[in-house]
């Protein structure tokens, strides 16, 4: 028999079918309608079987979990609330945009089942395939994992890949990341100053809230700067501060909203502590009551150790080291500070996140994803649905 990328490069022109059908009609968050009954009437025609766990969320499963271990390959559906402006003959008209690439991940997964389901019988164990809505709200995985996708069968090890476009990296090219943390954490918080409203000209007998949320605001930042260790990446960003209404009049409340990224765990949990010890130390101080709302939003992708190792031998076997850009030299300090929810995958089982370059500046593709702009170079879609199916292989194949 031919081999994986053989078998999957000979599926291209198909790939390129189920692409522009996706994207020509995307969806958002948890609803995917169209783009469900499209994925599962092609894994249908393949003769795979599908499990629901309702909200467009669903996996299908090719081999037989007793032979051996199970692997799990992850692929996002949804896209973003933007008008496309890009010049494809197949893009969107109905106001949203798969500008993130979610429809060529769906589509190098049904590539991968394609190719994994022609070998089905040699399998020692089992794939599960996630097709996943809700990855740009952040909330598809966790309702995934809530919903057992990670059970029945029990998932041994976890992949997913994500494209890039309008980076300096030229197509073809594959981003590994090291073991540990490749994607910040992102949580939010809203602290609320319970002041003394009163008249602006004698602000002695009012509690000022404006006043103290200034104060608190400044230091919020020695946590960053004095608190974690320089070598620890980590942010802390206040998007809103409110109070007030006029000019001579001091308020009862004031409030600030903003954004907390980490990649520790115990970092994380350190500075939610110290956000809610800072506000209501420093309301305190100031003859004021303050309230922390700290929301943990989506944890960091940690990748394994073995699995990291285990994709430089996939893809170096496959396409040969020189395609092989370690995280660490590709992304400035190794890592990313936006958020992907498979993280909510790698808190439970064995995981790695990958990268596959489809296109930068030179070759055309200068937006980056998330733009009305981006454009992707579609002659490597192959080579993610090649990547998906080996690494599931050779993950069963190992003792
Ligand atoms: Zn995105
Ligand atoms: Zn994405």
């Amino acid at each position: 028999m031919s081999s994986i990328l053989e078998s999957a490069k000979a599926l291209q022109e198909e790939l390129l079918q189920h692409r522009q059908k996706i994207h020509q009609n995307p969806e958002l968050g948890m609803a995917l309608p169209k783009t469900c009954e499209y994925v599962k009437n092609q894994l249908k025609e393949m003769g795979v079987d599908v499990t629901e766990y309702g909200n467009s969320a669903f996996s299908a499963l090719i081999g037989d979990p007793s032979k051996g271990k199970v692997v799990l390959l992850r692929a996002d559906m949804d896209a973003l609330p933007i008008k496309e402006e890009t010049d494809v003959p197949f893009a969107s008209t109905n106001g949203c945009m798969h500008a993130c690439g979610h429809d060529i991940h769906t589509t190098m997964l049904l590539g991968a089942a394609k190719v994994l389901k022609m070998r089905e019988n040699e399998l020692k164990g089992a794939v599960k395939l996630m097709f996943q809505p809700g990855e740009e709200t952040l909330e598809g995985a966790k309702y995934m994992v809530a919903q057992g996708v990670l059970e029945n069968p029990k998932v041994d090890a976890a992949m997913m890949i994500h494209v890039v476009t309008g980076i300096p990296l030229p197509s073809g090219y594959i981003i590994i990341p090291n073991a540990g943390a490749s994607s910040a954490a992102s949580d939010t918080f809203e602290i609320v100053v319970n002041g003394k409203g009163g008249h602006g000209a004698m602000p002695e007998s009012s509690v000022d809230p404006l006043n103290i949320i200034s104060h608190i605001h400044l230091s919020l930042q020695a946590i960053i700067s004095r608190e974690i260790p320089a070598a620890e990446s980590a942010v802390v960003t206040v998007g809103v501060m409110q109070g007030g209404t006029t000019f001579n009049v001091i308020p009862d409340t004031a409030s600030m909203k903003g954004t907390v990224r980490t990649f520790d765990e115990d970092t994380r949990i350190f500075i939610e502590r110290r956000i809610g010890e800072i506000a209501s130390g420093t309301a305190a101080l100031f003859r004021a009551t303050a309230s922390t709302e700290y929301v943990k939003g989506c944890p960091s992708v940690v990748n394994d150790e073995s699995l990291v190792h285990q994709m430089y031998q996939t893809i170096g076997n496959q396409f040969g080291k020189e395609f092989i850009v370690p995280m660490a030299s590709a992304m400035p300090g190794g890592k990313m500070m936006g958020s992907e929810d498979f993280s909510f995958v790698t808190q439970k089982v064995p995981s790695v996140m990958i990268a596959l370059s489809m296109g930068n500046s030179e070759e055309g593709y200068a937006y980056p994803m998330h733009h009305p702009k981006a454009k992707f170079d579609q002659k490597d879609i192959y080579k993610g649905a090649a990547i998906y199916a080996q690494f599931a292989l050779d993950c069963l194949n190992q003792k």
